[in-house]
């Protein structure tokens, strides 16, 4: 029997999707998976001036990129807001919002001029005022009293409503603001628990008072997430840190590392275990171990998790999984026998990468039909060493007159030759390497070579020969 456990996540489409909405809706996805429950998408899009619909598109892709389903919506609160006229309606009838054009400099001049704490008496409170162009509707705070927020995660968190405003609720513009929605729209919907950033606990005592004066009889489960921050401790922002699901997508993250980490954001299973399947995480997920102190996001540490995660890949699924990647190359036509090069390389470099986008600069080598070497990497690879030249030039012959062009072949002939020379073969590699692919790390060399083939090998030999002044005779 499907349970009564109703959650929701709720974004608002201003930006990328940030990777602390992503943990956000994680958290809510497990509890409602592990209860049976139901998970509700809701987009908050009542602030005309910050939305586009390019954002909601970005947040439904990457749910749905991450794995996080939802059971009903996307309800957008731009199509409910009748539900909000009725809310405001009754709220105004009742006696608890009322119309008021006091400026903010008025107010606080008001609440100056009496004294007392912040919000206390400093409004017009005169639940008769009329509607004017420039009125706001504001919510009338019951004074004095007290609202206990009990939440899952910081215990109880106690607010003085003489600290608090009577909040607006309805723009003079007539539309609702963030919180009246919010709340109108967690009855309508029935939420039983809600879960979300940090940032939102102060406006959760004004949803409290806001679901009582709506006449909620239970009120749902609350648990604030903890704050998302950098190395330095900041907090996490678009504009300084790298934040947007979508970009690490793009840089080659797999959605099962990057929820694998994420869900380790301020919640761990305990000892030192750190790795598990979505089941896993269903089964051991636990609010009551949701720690409440901000949490570091490391990127270094997501990317080692993507770097496993890549490993545990088949040699097919990591195939697969670069696709996209090398398709934004033009030398990648993906043909045939393109496909059947980069099969046979995949395995080589999916022990290497911990982003599927590196296996693009890795492989590129194979199928350009010249490669370019940079001149810093001429100068330090080709030119600083004098052996440099000598030893493409020998290469070159012994490579010439190789009767089998498979990389066992090549690794003996090129072993014999550094004993030959008394040199060590990472010594000898280097400049092979950067004369063939034009770059100083790559897959192994001598299975790399093998699938260059001869013909390619001896060209670029002879190019980068020509690159560091070795004469043709
Ligand atoms: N729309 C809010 C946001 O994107 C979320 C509000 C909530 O979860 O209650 O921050």
């Amino acid at each position: 029997m499907k349970s009564t456990l109703r959650v929701r996540f709720a974004p608002s489409p201003t930006g990328y999707f940030h990777v602390g909405g992503a943990r956000t809706a994680l958290y809510n996805w497990l509890i409602a998976r592990k209860a049976g429950g139901s998970f509700v998408l809701r987009i908050e899009d009542t602030d005309e001036a910050r939305n586009a619909e390019e954002w909601v598109e970005g947040i439904l892709s990457a749910l749905t990129w991450l794995g996080i389903s939802w059971d009903e919506g996307p309800y957008r609160q731009s199509e409910r807001s009748e539900l909000y006229a009725r809310a405001v309606a009754r709220l105004i009838d009742e006696g608890n919002a009322y119309w008021c054009g006091c400026t903010r400099d008025e107010i606080d001049q008001r609440v100056k001029e009496r004294g007392g704490p912040p919000g206390y008496d400093g409004y017009c409170r005169n639940r008769n005022n009329p509607r004017t162009p420039d009125s706001a509707l504001r919510f009338k705070i019951p004074r004095p009293g007290q609202t206990v927020v009990h939440d899952k995660i910081r215990g109880d968190v106690v607010f003085d409503h003489e600290n608090l405003d009577d909040f607006i609720i309805v723009k003079s513009n007539g539309s609702p603001l963030f919180v009246l929605a919010n709340v109108v729209d967690d009855m309508d919907m029935k939420i039983s628990y809600i879960l979300r950033a940090e940032e939102h606990l102060p406006t959760t005592p004004k949803a409290i008072l806001l679901f009582q004066a709506l006449g909620m009889e239970e009120l749902p489960v609350f648990a604030h997430v903890p704050v998302l921050v950098n190395a330095k401790r900041q907090k996490l922002s678009k504009r300084r840190d790298r934040v947007a699901v979508e970009d690490y997508r793009e840089m080659g993250y797999l959605a099962s590392a990057m929820v694998n980490y994420l869900v380790l954001l301020g919640w761990s299973p305990g000892g030192d275990r750190e790795f598990m399947t979505i089941e896993e995480m269903i089964e051991l997920f636990d609010i009551d171990q949701v720690n409440h102190s901000p949490a570091f996001f490391d990127e270094k540490k997501m990317q080692h998790f993507n770097g496993v995660y890549i490993r545990e890949l088949s040699a097919d699924e990591f195939v697969n999984y670069c696709l996209p990647f090398l398709e934004k190359n033009d030398w990648w036509q993906g043909s045939v026998k393109q496909l059947e090069v980069f099969s046979k390389i995949a395995p080589l470099v999916q022990e290497r990468v911990s982003l599927l986008s590196e296996a693009s600069g890795m492989v590129g080598f194979l199928f350009q039909s010249d490669i370019e070497i940079s001149s810093d990497l001429a100068d330090s690879v080709l030119r600083k060493d004098p052996k440099s030249a000598q030893i493409i030039s020998d290469i070159s012959e012994i490579y010439l007159n190789l009767s089998e062009f498979k990389a066992e072949q090549l690794h003996d002939a090129t072993r014999r030759y550094c004993d030959s020379i008394d040199t060590p073969l990472r010594k000898v590699q280097a400049p092979i390497r950067v004369a063939l692919t034009g770059s100083k790390v790559g897959p192994p060399l001598f299975e790399s070579i093998e699938l260059l083939g001869k013909k390619a090998t001896l060209q670029r030999l002879v190019s980068a020969g020509e690159l560091i002044g070795i004469r043709n005779t």
